[in-house]
């Protein structure tokens, strides 16, 4: 029987569903004591700080996380940051594997002028703001003009733009944090924009969130008829279309055709818009975008060119993984073969390993084929070591039990308004929340 001690870096999606394909591919020949990092007090990566409040449902899979976490092989250590407060190489060196599961946290910029003015922001720094992660929650979100326009076509894009064009009242029972939900209040925005640069039938929207659009209570979304037809006639052209796309045009049609209830709050689509430049003195005032059109099934720009006058603009255009020392990255994600970074034993499963593509179950095959991959490659176990010499003294490490206690604080917070929590958004009082 043999012992090993494996290292999963990052408590997301990614990491849960690798410590449970370990704890899965125990037998009587090898068993796994799993040890996972995780940089915030506070675990469950992007299902916490990245899904929309509005979207509870989807966060019920965090029980499949803590039943993972409850398994007596595995233990926490929330609050400590790998290459900060612990080199990488003093897990590589202790550890017969280690998993990174860092995930994809920066947002890609646009590349046009006027970019970097005040009322332009990432939807990677928007949506950790309503979310509530500790490191967004000073930010200062302006919603005091009339007009927003998203940028991007996938459903972080959508995300963001259904959480500025609801009614904020549809908000009230949900976890989004207290700073966000009173700034949705006060929000003066009653026209979301939501631009791609591509055609319709190229968008990477998903079909549910396409068709929950129509059921918005207190919202109206618009689409052009004639582009949505249009996109079938090309894709129809092109060959057999595939069934994600016939899905999501079949939601187009029915989305452009359902009666609008003359709603002050609306979200408009806009297609082949590409943006070229964000205007503005002091602050966003209009972006101006080229005007695409498909040429041979391919997209290109017409030199003709609109402006949408608005004070906010959120770029959702793709993430890249934030910098680790001691970890090499190519191209926004972690440098590897099939999850393995070759030479080392150093894996890496989620966004970190693939890019930020594909819903929270994506993570749990790609868990599953990483974990064999890394059990194909286990030889020797090496020698069982004190985890506690890595720790910097006097640093609050946030345990299993510490996360239960800023977990059920939390949950019991929201019991009395009717909320599934209310979420703490300081490092301070979610470290102080551990210790209770
Ligand atoms: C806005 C948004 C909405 C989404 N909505 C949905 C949805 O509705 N449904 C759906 O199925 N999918 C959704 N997704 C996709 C889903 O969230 C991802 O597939 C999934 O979270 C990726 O998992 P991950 O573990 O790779 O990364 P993450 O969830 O990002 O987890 C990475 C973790 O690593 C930690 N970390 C990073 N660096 C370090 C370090 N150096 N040391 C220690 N820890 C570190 C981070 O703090 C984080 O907790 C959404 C994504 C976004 C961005």
């Amino acid at each position: 029987m043999a012992h090993y001690s494996i290292a999963i870096v990052g408590a997301g999606p990614a990491g849960y569903f690798t410590a449970q394909a370990l704890q899965n591919a125990q037998n009587e020949d090898r068993t796994f004591s799993i040890d996972l990092f995780e940089r915030l007090p506070t675990m469950w990566g992007l299902v916490r700080l990245g899904v929309a409040p509005d979207h509870p449902k989807i966060k019920t899979v965090a029980k499949v996380f803590e039943k993972v976490a409850a398994e007596p092989n595995f233990r926490l250590f929330g609050n400590i940051e790998i290459g900060k407060d612990i080199d990488i190489e003093d897990l590589t060196s202790r550890y017969d594997a280690v998993v990174m599961c860092t995930g994809s946290a920066i947002g890609r910029k646009l590349g046009i002028p006027g970019e970097d003015l005040p009322g332009s922001l990432s939807a990677a720094e928007f949506v950790p703001w309503y979310n509530g992660h500790p490191d967004f929650a000073a930010l200062n979100i302006d919603l005091s003009g009339t007009t927003a326009v998203v940028i991007g076509a996938g459903n972080v894009a959508m995300d963001c733009a259904r959480m500025l064009a609801i009614n904020p009242i549809e908000l009230d029972p949900t976890d989004t944090t207290d700073h966000a939900l009173a700034t949705f209040h006060g929000s003066n925005i009653r026209k979301v924009y939501i631009a791609g640069r591509r055609g319709v039938e190229h968008a990477a929207f998903t079909a549910p969130e396409l068709r929950d659009l129509p059921k918005l209570e207190h919202t109206d979304v618009y689409i052009d008829a004639d582009q949505v037809s249009e996109a079938h006639a090309r894709a129809a052209a092109a060959g057999e279309i595939e069934k994600h796309v016939a899905s999501n045009l079949e939601a187009w049609r029915l989305i452009a055709e359902h009666p609008k209830s003359g709603h002050e709050r609306s979200m408009e689509f806009r297609f082949l818009s590409a943006p070229k430049e964000i205007k503005g003195n002091d602050k966003v005032e209009e972006v101006i975008f080229g005007i695409n059109k498909i040429e041979n099934g391919k997209v290109v720009d017409t030199g003709e060119t609109y402006s949408i006058p608005c004070s906010l603009v959120i770029s959702a255009i793709g993430y890249q993984a934030a910098p680790i020392n001691g970890v090499y990255f190519h191209n926004g994600i972690i440098e590897n073969e099939a999850g393995r970074v070759l030479g080392t034993n150093i894996y890496t499963v989620g966004w970190a390993k693939r890019g930020p593509s594909g819903v929270i179950g994506t993570n749990k095959s790609d868990a599953s084929d990483v974990v064999d991959l890394l059990i194909s490659d286990l030889k020797e176990p090496k020698e069982t070591m004190d985890i506690a010499m890595l720790i910097p003294a006097g640093h609050q490490v946030i345990d299993q039990s510490a996360w239960a206690k800023i977990n059920a604080a939390e949950a019991a917070a929201g019991e009395p308004v009717g909320k599934p929590r209310v979420k703490e958004v300081s490092w301070a009082k979610l470290l102080s929340l551990g210790l209770n």
